[in-house]
């Protein structure tokens, strides 16, 4: 009898198991649950891990995360393999996130079945709600990621690649407080509607003046109840997105200001507040991309994309990206005409195309995890890449 290397292992693992992964794949596809409500999800995950050998915490810092550790005992490196499982309302896993919770798996299972030979800490962390209230944000707040020396998921689309920018999103309301009065007595009140409304204005000539990739946009929540009444109260719900969280949180500044000089104008006060969950803006590893990139080529995947530079939208993957060296992946599992957040997204999950993803992206994660454990040096690249990154960000 001939003993596997590791390379063959994580292999072998992840296509021997390959029926088990698609069967949860299957499973989350026929009952999708949204974020924050992925409580039969977890089950379904963290028993897998239990049986898969893992030391389990359900209800991990959110009530529908988990995280399942396997320590070898030995000195070495943590690695976090990062599984999403929040659906869509209505297009269900149209987003994928089923195939992103069995790849999560399927890693996190053939690297336990090498790491003992090498040492240290493997994780698999169940990071829900990404769609809206950013699992990874309250994880990574909460110290999560702080030991931990990489960070690693993949996540299904209509091409192979290893991710890019995403836009810092810092969600921000403006409330303002007049008073009220007969609309044919309006000198003994003050419009709260009237100042809403030249602050929207005012705000979007901001836009003129602000740097490339940078998106503010905005609407009206409140503007009052009748026609006859002066409002006294209004607000403006706004996202101000730009490439750096440093910077979205400059041009919120600039908006502030002008807020306050048309209260001012108006005989209004104001407030604002973080109504939403501020989400970062995702730092780029390139040379953990350089490493996904040659062993998804080794795996014989063709057009493997570059890092994108432009930010197309904003994820919850942005705040681990802050905290330590993070890859997000790309595998191709649809042709370009299918959209994200469609059902033929969701059916796309639990294709022979899904399937073959599902295999391809573990693959190329566990031998990316594999290449770091074999060569501690190249760790220390990627981690001092982040640490000069991050210098420069804050
Ligand atoms: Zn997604």
């Amino acid at each position: 009898m001939t003993t596997l290397s590791a390379k063959e292992t994580i292999l072998a693992s992840i296509e021997n198991n390959i029926d088990d992964y698609m069967e949860l794949v299957q499973t989350m596809y026929d009952n999708p649950e949204i974020g924050n409500e992925e409580f039969e999800t977890m089950a379904l995950l963290v028993n897998y891990l239990d049986q898969a050998g893992f030391k389990t915490t359900s209800g991990y810092v959110v009530p529908t995360g988990f995280i399942g550790e396997y320590d070898t005992g030995k000195a070495g490196p943590t690695i976090a393999v990062m599984c999403e499982y929040d659906a869509l309302p209505e297009v269900g896993h149209g987003c994928g996130h089923n195939l992103i919770a069995g790849i999560g798996i399927a890693t996190g299972e053939a690297v336990k079945a090498v790491i003992d030979q090498f040492g240290g800490k493997l994780l698999v962390v169940g990071t829900p709600a990404e769609e809206n209230f950013g699992g990874k944000v309250s994880m990574s707040e909460a110290g999560v990621f702080d030991d931990v020396d990489v960070a690693l998921m993949v996540h299904p689309g209509s091409h192979n690649g290893v991710g890019g920018r995403s836009s810092a999103l810092n969600p921000i309301k403006f409330e303002f407080f007049g008073t009220n009065a007969h609309a044919c007595k309006p000198q003994s009140g003050a419009s709260a509607l009237d100042a809403a409304v030249m602050s929207y204005l005012q705000i979007n000539l901001i836009r003129q003046f602000v740097n490339p990739h940078t998106y503010i946009h905005g609407v009206i929540k409140d503007g009052g109840e009748a026609a006859n009444v002066i409002p006294a109260y209004a607000s403006l719900e706004y996202y101000f997105r730009a490439p750096t969280m440093a910077y979205a949180k400059e041009i919120t500044e600039k908006a502030i200001k002008a807020v306050d000089g048309i209260c001012a104008a108006n005989g209004v006060t104001y407030q604002t507040s973080t109504y939403e969950c501020p989400y970062e803006d995702t730092v780029i590893n390139y040379l953990l991309a350089d490493v996904l990139t040659e062993k998804y080529e080794e795996l014989g995947l063709t057009d493997v994309q570059p890092v994108d530079e432009v930010a197309t939208g904003s994820t919850d993957v942005g705040a681990v990206s802050y905290r330590c060296p993070t890859i997000q992946g790309f595998i191709k599992i649809c042709g370009e005409e299918v959209n994200a957040h469609t059902v033929e997204m969701a059916n796309a999950t639990i294709s022979p195309d899904g399937k073959n993803g599902l295999i391809k992206a573990a693959q190329g994660l566990g031998l990316t995890i594999l290449e770091l454990l074999e060569n501690p040096e190249k760790l220390v690249a990627i981690k001092q890449e982040f640490d000069t990154t991050i210098a420069t960000l804050k």
